[in-house]
C-alpha cells in the first residue's frame, strides 16, 4: 500500500496541487477542503458531492486526520484545558479563554521548546518534536467539536486579547473568535508548519478566521520574524520581551544572545503591520528580578518608538523554578507606570492558575 498523505497539512493551493498531480481536476480541492473545515468531515465517503470514484481513490492516497481531547479540565474562571494525545505517544496542550462572543483559543506549536527560557515550565524540558501543520489545525478543531456540544458559561471580563473595542461578531458562544500561538514552543522555530496552519486558519473556505484576530508570540526570533511577516504580513505580533538590559535578558531568555534587544526591536518596527494595529510586548513581572519602577521607565524608553500594547504577566510560579511572584504592589506601580504615560496595558490576570493552564505552566505529558 502507499503511503498516504494527510489532507490537513495542506492549504487550499497544496491541495489542488496534490489532487492535479492524482490527474484530477483542480476545483475538486475546494470541494474537499471545504469538507474538511466547513463541514468537519474526516470520511471520504461522507463527501456526497464527489463522485464514488474519486472518494474511493482519494481513501487509498489520503487520510483526514484529527485529534481528541484525552482530558479536558475547567478552571474556576471557566478556562478550559484540554490534553491531545499525538499519535506517536506525545501530548501538547490547548488553553481556551471564554468569553461571550470572544472567545479566545491558546495552541502549542511543539513538543516541548528548544528556547530554554529560564522561567518557563514548557522551556525546561527541550524540545521532542514540532507540530505538523495537521496537528495545528487539529486543536482548533477539536476545541470547537467540545464548544458545540458544551458551550461554556461565559465570563464577562475583559480579554487581553481581544481589546481593540469592538463588539463581539461571533455571537454564538460556540465559536472560537481569536487564535493564540502562545501554548507550548516557539511557533517561529516550526514555521514551515506554523504558516501553512495559519493560512488554514484564515483561508474563507478553510476555518474562515479574520487575520486581525490570530496572534503569533515569539521570544525574538529574528530572521524568523522577517519571514513571517514577508509570508503571512497581516498576522498580529507579540513578542515576549520580559527584560530591559540585554545583561538580565541574555541570563533568563538565552535567544537574547543570537538577537539582543536592539535587533529584537529593529524587527519590530519593521514587521508589516496594517493600519493601527500595533505590536503586543508580553513582559513577565519576576517578583525582584525586572518589576521595578527603573524596568518600567527603560521598557517605555525601549518600545515607544513601535505603535504598542503591553501585556504584563505575573509570574506563575511552579515547581523547581527559582523565580517568584511579583507583589501585588509591584504590579500595581509597574502598571501604573505604563498607564500614566498613555500606554495601552493589561495585566494579565492568571486565568487557569487553578488548573495550571496560565502562562508557562504548560507541558503535555513530559516530565510527568
Ligand atoms: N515561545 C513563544 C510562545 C509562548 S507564549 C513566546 O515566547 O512568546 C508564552 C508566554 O508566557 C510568553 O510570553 C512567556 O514569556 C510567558 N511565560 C512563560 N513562563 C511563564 C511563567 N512561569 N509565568 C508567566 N508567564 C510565563
Amino acid at each position: 500500500m502507499t503511503h498516504r498523505i494527510d489532507l490537513k497539512n495542506l492549504t487550499l493551493p497544496a491541495l489542488e496541487q496534490f489532487l492535479q498531480g492524482q490527474g484530477k481536476e483542480r476545483f475538486r480541492a475546494l470541494q474537499v477542503f471545504k469538507w474538511i473545515y466547513q463541514q468537519d468531515v474526516a470520511n471520504f465517503e461522507e463527501m456526497t458531492n464527489i463522485s464514488k470514484t474519486l472518494r474511493t481513490e482519494l481513501a487509498t492516497s489520503a487520510f483526514i486526520s484529527n485529534l481528541e481531547p484525552e482530558a479536558i479540565e475547567e478552571g474556576n474562571d471557566g478556562t478550559r484545558k484540554y490534553l491531545f494525545n499525538l499519535a506517536d505517544g506525545h501530548a501538547v496542550e490547548s488553553v481556551l479563554i471564554p468569553i461571550e462572543g470572544r472567545n479566545t483559543l491558546c495552541i502549542s506549536s511543539q513538543v516541548g521548546c528548544a528556547m530554554a527560557c529560564e522561567f518557563c515550565l514548557t522551556g525546561t524540558f527541550k524540545l521532542a518534536r514540532n507540530l505538523t501543520t495537521a496537528e495545528i489545525v487539529n486543536q482548533i478543531m477539536a476545541v470547537k467539536r467540545d464548544l458545540a456540544t458544551n458551550p461554556p458559561a461565559v465570563q464577562a471580563e475583559l480579554n487581553d486579547f481581544d481589546d481593540d473595542g469592538d463588539e463581539g461578531d461571533s455571537t454564538s458562544p460556540a465559536a472560537i473568535r481569536n487564535i493564540v500561538l502562545m501554548g507550548m514552543g516557539e511557533p517561529l522555530h516550526n514555521l514551515d508548519n506554523v504558516i501553512p496552519a495559519i493560512r488554514i486558519m484564515i483561508d474563507g473556505n478553510g476555518l474562515q478566521l479574520s487575520n486581525r484576530r490570530v496572534t503569533v508570540s515569539t521570544c525574538g526570533l529574528v530572521p524568523e520574524m522577517e519571514r513571517l511577516g514577508r509570508e503571512i504580513p497581516n498576522v498580529n505580533l507579540a513578542v515576549s520581551l520580559n527584560a530591559t538590559t540585554d545583561d538580565l535578558r541574555n541570563r533568563i531568555m538565552p535567544v537574547n544572545r543570537s538577537y539582543p534587544i536592539k535587533a529584537l526591536l529593529q524587527a519590530c518596527s519593521e514587521f508589516p503591520l496594517p493600519g493601527r494595529r500595533k505590536v503586543t510586548f508580553e513582559y513577565v513581572l519576576l517578583g525582584g528580578v525586572n518589576d521595578s519602577l527603573d524596568d518600567a521607565k527603560r521598557l517605555l524608553r525601549l518600545i515607544s518608538d513601535i505603535p504598542n500594547k503591553v501585556n504584563l504577566i505575573p509570574f506563575n510560579e511552579h515547581e523547581g523554578c527559582e523565580f517568584r511572584a511579583p507583589t501585588r504592589a509591584a504590579i500595581d506601580a509597574f502598571h501604573k507606570y505604563l498607564i500614566d504615560r498613555h500606554v495601552t496595558v493589561i495585566t494579565r490576570d492568571s486565568r487557569g492558575g487553578d488548573i495550571s493552564a496560565a502562562c508557562g505552566q504548560l507541558k503535555g505529558k513530559l516530565g510527568k
